[in-house]
């Protein structure tokens, strides 16, 4: 057997109790006579599997419960034990997890219309306990990092399944390091030739990065400390590879564009001391125009906060420096996890996260229980794809899906300006109604009260909300003009 040494676990938990090992240990001892004689189909006893979810689990930052459920999430499916035997060994929330993760293992995804009543059933289990929504998400991680072992047409389906529906649910919980990880094990299953390619890019490019990197860190730790910065610390890292090559594909695979590759981190403790070594590396280094970014005072949908800033380093080369705080580095790596890591806290207001409100508004919507392929176009559109944020001129923040038009905005503003937009101010000009919009653009809607919506609005549209109301209008449109013209006939 691999090594499945318990101490490996527990020397991830901080301050663990005797309580706490003895669950962990009893979880443990449960699920390796349970799966006992089973194997992978690596060949490597069953055992491994369930060690490695439970071990990933105390990665993220989960506590005892959690970790001793992770132990347990396959013994109800695979193995003779039952759901009795489980609640006396264990009790009702142990139980309750692990059934919430035998339930999501039900549902596999397959990129097509048929699917989406499960697809849609596994948002809403996932909201009734997100803490199970982490185990199924420590469980895949596992799965596709011995992805090879499993037979080739299956690795395919499980590897887009990981990139479409798994990874961006991490994205969506804010746990950057689980999507990450995600993201990078099934991208060569997914597309190996284009991981290739990525990959030997990223090799060419990064030594020479590197090099600007080092000598940018060093000076910069020098400054921090003649201007007294207490309790920073400067590191940086590397792009994972999937958001390079989705980066890339932007700007036509052309690596020279990206500035990114690498990255200086810099960690202090207060908000005021962001402020601060910002002002230390603008005075000391010529920050490249428009790239400067203050997701501190405008953080991104899904929670994140940062300074990011691009420098000139002056001898040759660009280097992108994040600045943050601990916690903010905390939240940014385990997002939800972060929340309910360590006190066991399963009261989580989940209800804090917009979005899960907006899928079970989703849900509750009796057109799209009769119509599966529009709910999964809504959730493909308005769920999963990248969000731009623009302003109205009062300074409100409005997120969009990407390449949403003018008319999207004014949806989103009320109904009847969307119905009377005739033009727009975007930054001071005036644009025409189609023109799409970019994250940070301040839009000004021109409505005329005799302009209405037209077939044509329907092509530049992206969110479902402006096209329920202009095709709500065309339709209502269309009968009155039917019922005019009776008489005239
Ligand atoms: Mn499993």
């Amino acid at each position: 057997m691999p090594n499945v040494d318990i101490n490996q676990i527990f020397s991830i938990i901080p301050n663990i109790d005797a309580s706490e090992k003895a669950l962990i240990e009893k979880a443990y001892n449960f699920a390796l006579k349970a799966h006992n004689g089973q194997l992978r189909k690596s060949g490597k006893p069953y055992f491994t599997h369930v060690f490695q979810t439970a071990k990933n689990l105390a990665d993220l930052g989960m506590g005892p419960v959690v970790i001793a459920a992770g132990f347990l999430h396959d013994v109800l499916e695979d193995t003779n034990t039952t759901e009795e035997e489980l609640k006396n060994e264990f009790g009702e929330e142990i139980v309750l997890l692990v059934k919430g993760v035998t339930k999501l293992g039900t549902i596999k995804y397959k990129g097509i219309e048929r699917n989406v009543e499960n697809l849609r059933k596994f948002f809403v289990s996932m909201t009734e306990d997100l803490r199970v929504l982490v185990i199924k998400l420590a469980d895949r991680l596992h799965n596709i990092e011995t992805l090879e072992h499993v037979r080739l047409d299956k690795q395919k389906r499980i590897a887009l399944e990981t990139l479409e529906v798994y990874a961006p649910l991490a994205n969506r919980l804010s746990m950057g390091q689980l999507k990450g990880r995600l993201e990078d094990a099934a991208f060569k299953f997914a597309y190996p030739k284009e991981y290739k390619e990525v990959y030997k890019l990223l090799l060419d490019k990064k030594g020479v990065d590197e090099k600007y990197l080092i000598e940018v860190k060093n000076e910069l730790i020098k400054k921090l400390k003649e201007d007294h910065i207490e309790n920073s610390n400067v590191d940086y890292r590397q792009k994972h590879l999937y958001s390079l090559w989705k980066k890339l594909k932007k700007y036509d695979m052309d690596i020279g564009k990206i500035y990114d590759i690498l990255a200086l981190r810099v960690m202090v403790d207060s908000i005021a001391d962001c402020y601060h070594v910002l002002g230390i590396i603008h005075g000391a280094w010529t920050p490249l125009p428009h790239r400067f970014k203050d997701y501190i005072a405008t953080p991104k949908l899904n929670g994140y906060r940062s300074l990011h800033t691009t420098i000139f380093t002056g001898t040759g080369g660009i280097v992108e420096i994040q600045i943050r705080t601990y916690e903010m580095h905390r939240e940014a790596e385990y997002g939800i996890a972060a929340h309910f890591a360590y006190k066991e806290n399963k009261n989580i207001n989940i209800q804090q996260f917009e979005w899960v409100q907006e899928l079970r508004k989703l849900n509750d919507n009796n057109i799209n229980k009769e119509k599966p392929e529009i709910f999964l176009k809504t959730i493909k559109m308005d769920f999963f794809k990248d969000r731009v944020f623009v302003f109205t001129p009062k300074g409100d923040i409005i997120d969009l899906p990407e390449d949403s038009c003018v008319i999207d905005f004014a949806y989103a503003i009320h109904t009847d300006i969307g119905n009377h937009t005739q033009g727009a101010r975007v930054n001071g000009k005036n644009v025409a109604i189609h023109t799409k919009l970019k994250t940070n653009d301040i839009v000004e809607i021109q409505v005329n009260k005799n302009t209405n919506p037209s077939s044509k609005w329907l092509v530049y549209t992206k969110t479902g909300l402006a096209r329920k109301h202009i095709n709500a209008y065309l339709k209502s449109h269309s009968l009155l003009s039917k019922f005019l013209s009776f008489g005239k006939n």
